[in-house]
């Protein structure tokens, strides 16, 4: 049986470990909430303390630290999944803190958590683990090239990753991992590629939102559409429920996202996030209820909001490294709601901000 909630008043203290936009979008939704958010990052700005009543700096791995931070605020979440479980704890020992450990530890090794969804009948790429050299030729011979290198924790936006298109590639591509344990995965030829974004209370209600279709270009997220073209119907639906079973399966709480690869015979996991997601930023002005929202709502044992889409196609473009400089031409047009993040420096590849379109055209076939 699933716990009763205990309820977080509007009014009280929310802490969130992790410091960037998804942070500072977390903490917009609560204060609308009526929520005081308190930041905790290693940064000395982080975007989310800019629009958070209380900013805590400290290290990711400094338990005392974050057990002050834990014993200042009433419920607390993250939005970065690499840091330590261990000194999670620390904090989680003085506030309830969600989404569950477990779904933090299996979110951060890309190993763990495709061994895991295998086991609730999820289809991931044939994968195997890596840790030496010599196993990176015993992993190829099995899976065959092409074949991606990745490695296990601390990757994201595609870093941590090489493309091994023939066993000669393997030597370069073992260097550039530095020795890290690594997964290989076979390449998938897909059609497109979308996201489950899906919320969890306490008690196991579960919401999810349309499923973005998302189209990458370098490894990083370029734009999201919703709805996904009606070819993906039945893929999206195949992993809609293996979400669920996911959700269920980890007692979840919070938003979960799971990405996936459409195959030409189903739904490919890739990937999951215990936490909300950049293919859910679309959902601020285009559903009932955004990501953000909905994840307050959650960890603070509120009923969830709906998330129906309020137009009938939405899209969002990141706005990525110098791209945030077309700010005033997307002022100019008027279906477009624009997000910017804060950052003071456009590094390439660094998330600057992003921009959401309702539009009225048709869902493409
Ligand atoms: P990831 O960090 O795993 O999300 O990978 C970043 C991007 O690289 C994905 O969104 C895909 O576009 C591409 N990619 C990753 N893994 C594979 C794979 N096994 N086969 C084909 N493309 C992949």
């Amino acid at each position: 049986m699933n716990p009763t909630p205990t309820i977080i008043a509007p009014g009280s203290t929310i802490g969130i470990v992790g410091g960037g936009q998804l942070g500072r979008m977390l903490a917009v939704a609560a204060a609308r909430l009526g929520y005081h958010c308190h930041i905790y990052a290693p940064d000395e700005a982080p975007p989310a303390a800019e629009v958070a009543a209380f900013f805590t700096r400290g290290a990711y791995d400094d338990e005392a630290a974050l057990a002050r931070f834990g014993a200042a605020v009433d419920v607390a979440t993250y939005e970065f999944e690499n840091i330590a479980a261990g000194p999670l704890s620390a904090l989680a020992d003085h506030a309830p803190l969600y989404p569950p450990r477990k779904a933090l530890e299996l979110g951060q090794d890309r190993f763990d958590e495709k061994r895991f969804v295998s086991s609730l009948g999820g289809r991931p790429a044939p994968f195997a683990a890596v840790s030496t050299r010599a196993e990176l030729d015993l992993a190829l011979a099995e899976i065959g090239a092409p074949a991606i290198l990745k490695t296990r924790r601390f990757g994201y936006d595609g870093k941590g990753q090489a493309r091994i298109m023939s066993p000669a590639d393997a030597d370069a591509a073992w260097a550039s991992v530095k020795d890290a344990p690594c997964v290989l995965e076979g390449f998938i030829r897909f059609q497109s590629e979308f996201s489950i974004l899906l919320c969890r209370s306490v008690e196991g209600e579960i919401v999810m939102w349309d499923a973005p279709r998302n189209v990458h270009v370098d490894g990083i997220l370029d734009r999201s559409e919703v709805p996904a073209p009606l070819a993906l119907a039945k893929t999206i639906a195949e992993a809609k429920a293996l979400a669920r079973k996911v959700a269920d399966a980890l007692g979840h709480v919070g938003v979960l996202t799971l990405e996936f690869f459409a195959g030409e015979d189903g739904a490919v996991f890739n990937e999951m996030a215990p936490r909300v997601h950049n293919s859910g930023h679309w959902t601020i002005e285009g559903a009932v209820t955004s990501q953000f929202e909905n994840h307050i709502r959650a960890i603070c044992g509120l009923p969830l909001g709906a998330t129906d889409l309020v137009a009938p196609r939405v899209t969002m473009e990141n706005l990525i490294g110098h791209e945030v400089e077309q700010w005033q031409a997307i002022l100019a047009d008027p279906a477009a709601c624009l997000h910017l993040y804060g950052k003071r420096e456009a590094r390439p590849g660094r998330k600057m901000g992003h921009v959401t379109r309702l539009g009225e055209e048709a869902r493409p076939a």
